[in-house]
């Protein structure tokens, strides 16, 4: 056993406050109240034991990566069981199969429930918080807006847990009608959606004055589901172990990583892989036209821009949520620095740092732009090269990996080590079918799961995009956050009363946690 193991993880944030939290505080709390991210007060090294796990599954090398984050607060056999119940609904065996094709490697982590990569994190975070909930005996209201993929992705991850209810806004007819469906044919009595008369931009702030609004932030423990949740970064740690073992069998290479990018959760994860000990070489983030990364890690400044709306509309940001994590460690963990940075940043929508950090930064991080045309002229070429179909955010990677590996090439020939260029798939191509047809011509073949839901029940609201609706449709869709849900009948009323007394010091103690 490493010391790792035996030390209890505490986190904290990265401006500062909350220097002991725990795991279970820091999965439900989300943001830190000082506007920080929360990060574990240490890396765990695991760069002498991690040769061993080259044969697991993929759930017993999610167990191994989890156990040092997760310390002594889940037992090992019930976080070992939570990790393989989470990834029971894969549709390939080896849960994130990789694929050599033409001079990558494709690693698909789009073979979950809703066919994109945020299922490998969302479906364990909803058996965690369901875990933790039963076992605390507490409730929590998911609230979350989407523009589509993170939508389905919680719902399916959600969906049927005790102790948790889950509102997802969507802008009404602006998202894809695959993607509505997606939603809105997930029946579970715990799964409410929402279908807003507004904008991408108008549910997010409706979200956002729900959080505000501290009472009812209290009395229904609103949680998030957001990629800042630090047990998402987490969780996707392990397909970066998982590749490695499939790539190279005897351990004896080193691998680069290009990661198709929007709010740095998934190339995050793949830096916690390197720093954990695993042999990176190059993480390579890529990005398309919304390039304020590309733009960091050529220039060292990071400035704010309005986002575009593009082929690859996951990746479509302004600013990337999770980039704070990565400057933390870039200046060496300090929180006094990082939070003079942000605080800049939050004023006037840039910062920028010297040569030297920058320097550091292209250490670990070199990166590519994609432009529309790009996209497409990728997905194209993939098809008609390989027989090989890429989504739009996938090119994006693919582009940016091929970029590098024409740079890389001369290093890599003579290096007495084996490289291998790695790029994460991060969506089924069929969920991108416009970008697809208008590449290569033909539509992508559907996937039996997306196919059926042509003709599926579904069940969603219409609603204003007004807070005080969305809060009163919360209201009357939960009368008693401790309790019961649906519809406010005479029994309900009965049974929310008896439960009252008891409910008034649990909320009490919930409320705590937020403080
Ligand atoms: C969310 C998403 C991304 C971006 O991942 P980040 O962790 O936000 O960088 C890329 N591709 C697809 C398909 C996604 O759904």
């Amino acid at each position: 056993m490493s010391c790792a193991q035996q030390e209890k993880m505490l986190f904290r944030s990265t401006r500062g406050a909350f220097l002991d939290m725990s795991f279970e505080e820091a999965v439900f709390e989300g943001l830190a109240q000082d506007g920080g991210l929360l990060v574990p007060h240490f890396i765990p090294d695991v760069s002498n034991e991690y040769k061993k796990w080259k044969n697991l599954s993929f759930h017993e090398l999610a167990y191994q990566i989890a156990k040092p984050y997760v310390g002594d607060e889940i037992p090992e056999a019930d976080l070992r069981d939570l990790m393989k119940r989470s990834y029971a609904h894969f549709k390939d065996k080896d849960i994130v199969p990789t694929k050599k094709v033409g001079d990558v490697h494709i690693m698909e982590l789009f073979h979950g429930p809703t066919f994109a990569f945020k299922d490998v994190a969302l479906q364990a975070l909803g058996n965690l918080f369901e875990y933790f909930l039963t076992r605390s005996n507490k409730r929590i209201t998911v609230v979350g807006a989407t523009s589509g993929d993170t939508g389905s992705a919680a719902i399916y991850g959600l969906r049927g847990k005790k102790n948790v209810e889950c509102f997802i806004l969507f802008p009404e007819g602006r998202v894809s009608p695959i993607q509505q469906l997606q939603m809105t044919s997930v029946l579970d009595e715990n799964v409410h959606c929402v279908a807003v008369q507004g904008t991408f931009d108008d549910c997010q702030d409706i979200v956002k004055a729900l959080f505000r609004d501290l009472k009812f932030k209290k009395s229904y423990s609103l949680g998030a589901v957001n990629s800042i949740n630090f047990a998402r970064i987490m969780f996707q740690i392990t397909y970066y172990f998982y590749t490695y073992f499939k790539v190279f069998p005897n351990c004896d290479g080193k691998m680069s990583f290009s990661v198709p990018t929007g709010n740095f959760g998934d190339i995050l994860a793949g830096y916690y892989a390197k720093k954990m000990g695993l042999p990176v070489q190059h993480l390579i983030v890529a990005t398309n036209s919304n390039d304020i990364l590309d733009r960091f890690f050529t220039t060292g400044s990071y400035d704010k821009s309005p986002v575009q709306q593009t082929f690859s509309p996951s990746m479509d940001i302004g600013i990337s949520s999770n980039f704070e994590r990565y400057l933390f460690y870039l200046f060496d963990e300090d929180s006094k620095i990082l939070a003079h940075m942000m605080d800049g940043f939050n004023k006037t929508g840039r910062l920028s740092v010297d040569e030297a950090h920058l320097e550091e930064a292209r250490r670990d991080f070199l990166s590519g732009r994609c432009s529309e045309q790009e996209t497409l002229d990728t997905i194209s070429k993939y098809h008609k090269d390989f027989n090989y179909t890429l989504d739009p955010h996938t090119a994006c990677g693919v582009r940016a990996a091929e970029q590098l590996l024409d740079r890389m090439e001369p290093v890599c020939k003579n290096a007495s080590v084996k490289h291998a260029m790695v790029v994460l798939s991060t969506a089924h191509p069929a969920k991108f079918s416009t970008a697809v047809q208008k590449a290569t011509g033909s539509p992508p073949k559907l996937p039996e799961g997306l196919a059926k839901l042509e003709n599926a029940e579904v069940r969603f609201q219409v609603l204003p995009a007004k807070t005080p609706s969305i809060k009163n449709y919360i209201e009357v869709t939960i009368p008693d956050p401790t309790g019961s849900r649906n519809v406010y009948t005479l029994k309900h009323y009965a049974a929310s009363l008896v439960a009252l007394g008891c409910a008034f010091g649990l909320g009490v103690l919930m409320g705590k946690r937020g403080q």
